[in-house]
């Protein structure tokens, strides 16, 4: 491609809007324009790159046995009602009227679409099982739209959905799309990590997310620093074992904390660890109050609340429950001499404490030397808090650190939850009626475009792998003027298409300064500068990512070039 016969506006500047990297970067070399909050045009370098990840994806689909179909962007209400999704889903479903004023959304996923297209097409096990997928534009009206691709309105996703006549089936099918996942963000250069995702059950290995690992990330995750075990922080369990503490043997004693509220505070007042102090919280699970339990220092977690519970929610009780219930704020409350009616649990942490320092459920006032058993009572220890980097790996080797990620893939296990309420069933192998079971993996096609660009930058601009960027390589005449430069540019050109590069000419009649710098920003993997000594014969390689440079005589530069490009995929 000629660049005086395309559109790449690059700016100097810095938008002002775009506060991480690759937002900025997208931008600035030309990639992406905005045309309204989270919502984007991808220019020609823009939808280059979106075609590479695209076909990188659809490669290891289709080796996975998935086959693309296509689905329609506008559904209607009819079928998110059937589901039960047109009153839960909330406002970020895009949502709209015809001329008829019937009722539609913008698709934000399709399980409904393709459940009740497979519950028309598809009668017999014999059929199964089938996995389909498309790439396609999503709708969701996002709160904060934000980072530029990273989290938009309407954006590029892959959706695929499985279906199976059993269990067994689902399995092998998630495990193939576990595999497919993990191969497409290895061929895309990202350093990404598989991670346990919350279902609900804790442990559970039907709910996985990809993560890419960045300091940007929405989402910490828990990984072993010596095995591949990694899980969203609240899905990883604790498994450290505590050290016994005796107690003392002294009497339960009340104590003025006037105004200290927060362990924090307490334990700074009393003059003792946070480590012998409890914290206490009310949450409400499913209309019951719990007081939940947790050493000091440590954090309720309440996705394993909910897991002890065995609860469909949990919440945090309001300022007005807690008062209602424990006669006092949330700062001071405490299990000892509690109502009937309140449950309490602990974390395994709580079992080893020896003199306890808890709340007096009256304000500004708590119990010192209370003991587990004497003073109070606990109903279930169950594993309630938060992993902290220092504990060990749950699954017994290494020891936990954290990261940030920014979620790119998600594969997931949902069973009937689809199929049964929109009634969709086929004949099994004794002739009984039953639901289909599903599985669906997704992909943010344009969110990893961005994820890769976060990866994949320095100072001067955008330094794309090979298998992404949108050209193989930027020829480069610094002189359009220069007869020589110019023909040996045009000819060089035509020879690497022939080789089947993929080549930008920059034909422009621009400064040498500027097709240097545009070319650092939109990050060609590898750079040939036609400058003075093309008189000589000689031509500049040099490799956008290390920086190195080589002069080349022109008959020697495909060996040269096959030399550098096997290098780099290798990479
Ligand atoms: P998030 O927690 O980031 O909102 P999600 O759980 O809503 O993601 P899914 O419904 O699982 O996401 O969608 C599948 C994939 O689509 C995600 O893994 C992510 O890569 C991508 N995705 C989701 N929302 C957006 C968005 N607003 N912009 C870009 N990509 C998105
Ligand atoms: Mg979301």
């Amino acid at each position: 491609m000629k660049q005086s016969q395309t559109l790449i506006p690059t700016l100097r500047e810095v938008p002002a809007d775009a506060d991480i990297k690759s937002h900025q970067l997208l931008l600035r070399a030309g990639f992406i324009r905005q045309n309204a909050s989270g919502i984007y045009s991808f220019l020609p370098l823009g939808k280059k790159v979106l075609q590479k990840v695209e076909s990188i994806v659809r490669e290891e689909m289709d080796a996975a046995g998935a086959v693309e179909m296509l689905m329609p962007s506008l559904q209607p209400a009819e079928l998110w009602e059937e589901s039960g999704r047109w009153s839960t889903y909330g406002p970020e479903l895009m949502r709209m009227k015809d001329r008829h004023n019937r009722e539609f959304a913008l698709g934000a996923t399709h399980e409904e679409v393709i459940t009740s297209l497979l519950r028309d097409e598809v009668k017999s096990y014999k059929r199964l099982p089938l996995t389909l997928y498309q790439i396609q534009s999503k709708f969701r009206d996002e709160k904060r739209p934000r980072f530029g691709l990273l989290r938009g309105r309407e954006f590029l996703m892959k959706d695929a959905y499985s279906f199976h006549s059993n269990q067994e089936s689902l399995d092998e099918s998630y495990e193939r799309m576990y595999q497919a996942y993990s191969n497409i963000f290895r061929r895309c250069g990202l350093n990404f990590r598989a991670v346990l995702a919350d279902s609900g059950a804790i442990g559970g290995k039907d709910n996985h997310e990809f993560m890419v690992l960045s300091e940007i990330g929405e989402d910490t995750i828990a990984f072993s620093d010596s095995s591949d075990y990694a899980a969203n922080l609240e899905m990883a369990a604790v498994v450290t074992t505590y050290t016994e503490k005796e107690h003392s043997g002294k009497e339960i004693k009340r104590i003025e904390t006037p105004d200290q509220k927060t362990i924090a505070e307490v334990s700074a007042y009393l003059e003792i660890e946070a480590e012998d102090t409890v914290k206490s919280m009310l949450f409400i699970a499913d209309e019951n109050p719990v007081l939940v339990l947790v050493r000091g220092d440590h954090e309720v977690n309440d996705v394993k609340v909910k897991h002890a519970m065995d609860a469909r929610i949990v919440e945090l009780a309001s300022p007005e429950q807690t008062q209602s219930l424990l006669s006092a704020g949330a700062g001071s409350i405490g299990p000892a001499q509690l109502p009937d009616d309140i449950t309490v649990i602990a974390d395994h942490a709580v079992k080893a404490m020896g003199d306890i320092v808890i709340g007096a459920n009256e304000e500004g006032a708590h119990y010192v030397n209370a003991k587990l058993e004497r003073d109070f009572s606990v109903s279930k220890f169950a594993d309630l808090r938060f992993i902290l980097e220092g504990d060990p790996s749950p699954d017994g080797t290494g020891t936990i650190q954290f990261a940030k990620g920014i979620e790119v893939g998600h594969v997931f296990k949902l069973g009937t939850t689809y199929s049964e309420p929109m009634n969709a069933t086929i004949l099994d192998e004794n002739g009984r009626s039953k639901p289909f079971i599903m599985g669906c993996y997704g992909i943010g096609v344009s969110r990893t475009l961005a994820a890769i660009a976060e990866q994949f930058n320095d100072e001067n601009g955008l330094t794309w792998p090979v298998n992404i960027a949108p050209y193989d390589l930027h020829i480069l005449p610094l002189n359009m003027k220069d007869e020589v430069q110019s023909t040996t540019a045009e000819e060089l050109y035509k020879l690497l298409k022939d080789y089947r590069y993929q080549v930008l000419l920059d034909d422009r009649k621009e400064r040498a300064g500027v097709k240097f710098a545009d070319s650092d920003l939109i990050g060609m993997p590898v750079r040939i500068t036609v400058g003075k000594r093309a008189s000589e014969g000689i031509v500049e390689v040099k490799i956008r990512k290390s920086g190195e440079s080589y002069e080349v005589q022109k008959e020697e530069l495909t060996d040269k070039l096959q030399d550098i490009f096997r290098q780099l995929s290798n990479i």
